[in-house]
């Protein structure tokens, strides 16, 4: 058994980073800055979009989204069962009623048959989320906003270089929502960006992000002279930093290398794990770019022998770090006393959260970490 604890999400940090912040600190401006303006610009290049706007996290991209949206109270906004609560809150947050729709068993996205029946006439967006880094259905998501007239606000906090068709994910909907929370692909610790191809709309966010202040108000303390600024509107503070900027920097110029360690461990877990009595993730599909986020395995008691709950003790007991991506929204019970739902009214999200498991997939990983977590699956599968 290994010694040390494996980490699960450990983000791989390297002297470019630490060289960054340090430059960062001793400039004297740790706040929203240029490095936060040349991480939106380099962002927005990396993604083909117009307008970047960097945040600190994907909760608070999704809450402004859903609110330049312009949401109504009474406003209906779709989502997926099998996601992380954010997704949900924010559309709480932004005075909207969440509505669910149950995903597609093999790629755990949601089933755009299901959007469509969901759909009322107070339906006013629909909130997909490339589940573990898999491009939803988009071709049919945005051929039935089109159809319906709802906006799309993609949820891309597993799908930094995630690509559908040729095109990257975050760039259908009007808004397309990452995270750079220290567990995905890309971390700044806390941090988060929205994309858009709309110029208004980019300023409101932007806005809304500080305070409701006009324009380039954190311009203020800078060496161009002060600047009075106004407020227009009730904003909030969900401005990034130059210190979560200066390590977004230098991760972002490693994404695609990291994608490709990344692509490597995936094939290993493939490969060594094809003979155990587990449902591990299904091929990608054609034309399209996986990416890469969350390495998911179901545990099924009647094939394994186990529950998934018994191998998360076991693989924690060996020093390999788990997680479950997720039990569905339905199992909290917040949302069931507000909304009456239950588990078995989406039993795919419901199947896929009581069986899943999350193995260690970070760039950091070593080939000796993934034997390790490879012989603490065979070793946890026994009776
Ligand atoms: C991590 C995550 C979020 C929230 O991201 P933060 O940056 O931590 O706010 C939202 N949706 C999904 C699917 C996530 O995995």
């Amino acid at each position: 058994m290994r010694k040390d604890f494996l980490v699960f999400g450990s983000p791989q940090i390297e002297q470019a980073e630490i060289d960054e912040v340090t430059e960062c600190l001793r400039s004297g401006w740790w706040g929203a800055g240029p490095r936060v303006a040349r991480f939106e610009k380099a962002f927005a290049k990396y993604r083909r979009a117009d307008y970047a706007v960097a945040l600190n996290s994907c909760t608070a991209a999704l809450h402004l989204s859903l609110l330049a949206a312009g949401l109504e109270p009474g406003d209906e906004v779709i989502t997926t069962p099998m996601t992380f609560c954010a997704s949900v809150n924010a559309i709480i947050h932004a005075g909207a009623k969440p509505v669910l729709a149950d995903v597609d068993p093999v790629s755990m996205n949601i089933d755009p048959r299901a959007v469509e029946a969901a759909v009322t006439p107070r339906t006013k967006a629909v909130l997909p989320v490339h589940f573990a880094g898999r491009p939803c259905d988009m071709d049919r998501i945005m051929a039935l906003a089109d159809q319906r007239g709802f906006t799309v606000i993609e949820d891309c906090a597993h799908a930094i270089e995630t690509e559908y068709h040729g095109q990257p994910a975050g760039t259908f909907g009007r808004f397309g929502c990452f995270s750079f929370y220290v567990t995905k692909n890309l971390a700044t610790g806390e941090g988060g960006l929205v994309l858009t191809r709309d110029a208004g709309a980019a300023g409101r966010i932007k806005r809304l992000a500080l305070h409701g202040m006009s324009a380039d108000a954190w311009k203020r303390f800078g060496d161009e002279g002060y600047k009075h600024y106004f407020v227009v509107e009730p904003g909030y503070k969900y401005t990034m930093m130059d210190l979560q900027a200066s390590i977004g920097l230098h991760q972002l110029e490693r994404v695609e290398a990291n994608w490709k360690r990344r692509l490597q461990i995936w094939n290993r877990y493939l490969e060594e794990l094809a003979d155990l009595p587990l449902c591990l993730p299904a091929p990608f599909e054609p034309d399209t770019r996986h990416g890469l986020h969350l390495f998911t395995i179901l545990v099924d008691e009647k094939n394994a022998g186990v529950t998934r709950d018994e191998l998360l003790t076991r693989m924690t007991k060996s020093n390999i770090g788990v997680g479950v991506h997720y039990m569905s929204v339905p199992e909290h019970p917040y949302y069931q006393d507000r909304y009456g739902w239950t588990p078995d009214a989406w039993p795919v999200a419901r199947d896929i959260g009581r069986a899943t498991l999350s193995l260690p997939l970070s760039a950091k990983l070593t080939d000796q970490d993934v034997t390790d977590v490879v012989e603490a699956v065979r070793a946890g599968l026994k009776r």
